[in-house]
């Protein structure tokens, strides 16, 4: 478990979204409404990752349409979670992970369901991206299939 890596790697909200766009658009950003490439960053200070669509008009960011959208929770906590829900041998308890994040324990019952349900679908990738960050991170013999889903590469 290197919790030491998420901290230093993604220490802001804005190095999160950075790098949740780099997973899931790579060079391309797309409207996830529309799924135009005619799409421009904005430039309010006060919307940070906010994007512009000039095919549909609409405004989006990174997490429109995924597990995190609209999310009050800073994106660290999430990272966090998603990295200590993947490598925990046996199934973390809301109470134990709600302390550890200092994040209400009713809010932490959301995101585990969200995250779960987000390791066996399509945004699959996008909790792999993030806990790869760390290549040691998920290293060593796969644990159980989750892992092993998980730890596999799909950079391709
Ligand atoms: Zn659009």
């Amino acid at each position: 478990m290197n919790l030491i890596s998420i901290f230093s790697k993604y220490p802001t909200q804005e190095s999160c979204l950075e790098h949740l766009e780099t997973v899931r658009w790579g060079d391309n950003p797309t409207c996830p409404h529309c799924r135009s490439d005619k799409v421009a960053r904005k430039n309010e200070l006060d919307k940070v990752g906010r994007w512009n669509c000039h095919a549909c008009k609409s405004s989006f960011n990174v997490l429109s349409g995924t597990i995190m959208q609209k999310t009050k929770v800073p994106l660290q906590k999430w990272f966090l979670a998603i990295g200590l829900m993947a490598n925990a041998k046996k199934r973390l308890s809301s109470c134990q992970l709600a302390r550890d994040l200092d994040v209400r324990q009713q809010t932490v019952g959301y995101m585990q369901t969200r995250i779960r349900v987000a390791m066996v679908n399509r945004e699959r990738h996008l909790l792999q991206g993030i806990i790869e960050a760390d290549e040691t991170y998920l290293g060593g013999k796969p644990r159980n299939g989750l892992c092993r889903r998980l730890g596999s590469h799909q950079h391709d």
